[in-house]
């Protein structure tokens, strides 16, 4: 047992452990925690909404304000004057909060408008809105899957598809491998009662896409319900914002649609698509839709988010035009930008501490960019993520390459591939 009141950091790093798939956290890595604030952006405090701009505080950095290349935020909508008057409208008409969870008070008229609408968004008849998007995913996993069931993951899936797999079977595949996938389905086709593949639209940390065709025809070969998590593709890909699931048409093909409301859609929240008898059953059988209080009446401006993607298409041009002229640049300084799709650009950079350092020069440089390290890629493969946004203007995109540009060749440590 541990003495909560005596314990020092080495105890807790014991109990954090390493999580029924082996994964690290990030309280674990002693050598995150030694590097301290000064080098690492995890919970960096910003005194600033999210946008192409944030204030920060960082010690040791005499400016405070920055480019940000942090926000999911893609279309800009969260500071989109309408979007923001219809939180302030539901606030005004329904208070700031809903007082109970949807089974005993909590769901209300425009929580039952948000299911509609997002099913519609997707060509679908049926959706169930949860209060995170990372909740949709465990808790939706977790009332399907049990111990005579199998989920089958694209190791690159986040982590809320593994939380909810903690109950039931799991094999994963490495990335997009699609022979790796027909193996395990064609291997697992009697053996379980369930069998359900499941994947992102585009990946969160490379910013590359699912091959989703494929995997919904192997599903459909092997008797494989498919599920796929589109976050981040989500407004950003297919003509008119989608996602993945538009490139081939594969609304009505995929079992399982699930997603977030707290990107593109500029709030928070997250919902789940598919057909009308098993939503059914998770409103009346996922426990964290039943017994958790469900989203403020803010979420309201959802409704506003989800028009302006049809309503405003300019702002997906400006996000495809701005990620390509960063993506053209960064590559002609010689940076790795790997096999990025979408509006999440990587640059490679390797080594986990040399991460840290080109992060923080980035900040001296007014830049501010994820550090992605160990757990969430592998060790060897930390990088710096960048995410545009439609409302970055061209001025800025040039002063990050400018940044980046006296980052390599300012610095002795910076040596890319
Ligand atoms: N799925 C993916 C692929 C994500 O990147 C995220 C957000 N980090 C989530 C689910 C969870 O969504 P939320 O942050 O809205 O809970």
């Amino acid at each position: 047992t541990i003495d909560f009141e005596k314990a020092s950091f080495k105890d807790f790093e014991d109990i954090a452990g390493i999580d029924p798939f082996g994964r690290a956290s990030l309280f674990n890595d002693y050598s995150i925690y030694k590097r301290g604030r000064n080098q690492m952006n995890y919970r960096q405090l910003a005194t600033s909404g999210c946008g192409p701009e944030i204030t920060l505080k960082i010690p040791g950095i005499p400016i405070n304000r920055f480019i940000s290349l942090v926000s999911n935020d893609y279309l800009g909508f969260t500071q989109h004057p309408e979007v923001k008057a219809a939180a302030i409208a539901a606030i005004e008409k329904y208070g700031s909060g809903v007082g109970a969870s949807p089974a005993i008070g909590g769901h209300m008229d425009f929580h039952e408008a948000l299911e509609e609408k997002i099913a519609g968004f997707f060509q679908r008849e049926s959706a169930i809105i949860y209060t995170t998007g990372y909740t949709s995913n465990s808790a939706t996993l977790q009332c399907l899957l049990r111990k005579s069931d199998l989920a089958i993951l694209d190791q690159a899936v986040h982590a809320s598809v593994y939380e909810g797999c903690q109950l039931t079977n799991v094999k994963s595949f490495p990335h997009n491998n699609l022979q790796a996938l027909e193996r395990i389905l064609a291997a697992a086709q009697t053996k379980y009662r369930t069998r359900m593949v499941i994947v992102d639209g585009v990946y969160s940390q490379d910013g590359d896409m699912a091959p989703l065709k494929e995997i919904v025809e192997l599903c459909k070969r092997y008797g494989a319900y498919s599920v796929v998590d589109d976050a981040h593709g989500t407004g950003v890909i297919g003509k008119t914002g989608r996602g993945v699931i538009e490139l081939d048409n594969l609304f009505q093909e995929v079992d399982l649609i699930t997603g977030t409301f707290s990107k593109t859609f500029a709030h928070i929240g997250g919902y789940v698509v598919a057909k009308p008898e098993l939503i059914n059953f998770l409103k009346f059988q996922s426990r964290q839709h039943l017994f958790s209080a469900s989203s403020t009446p803010a979420a309201a401006c959802i409704l506003k988010a989800i028009e302006l993607i049809d309503q405003e298409p300019f702002w997906m041009d400006q996000l495809r035009e701005k990620t390509a002229y960063l993506r053209k640049g960064l590559q002609s300084l010689g940076l790795n930008t790997g096999i990025s799709q979408s509006a999440i650009i990587p640059v490679k950079i390797g080594d986990m501490s040399r991460n840290a350092e080109v992060c923080r020069l980035l900040l001296e440089a007014g830049v501010y960019a994820n550090q992605i390290n160990y757990p969430a890629v592998s060790r060897k493969d930390a990088r710096i993520r960048m995410s545009v946004m439609a409302t970055h203007s061209y001025d800025q995109l040039d002063d990050v390459l400018n940044a980046w540009e006296w980052v390599i060749t300012k610095s002795k440590i910076v040596n890319f591939e």
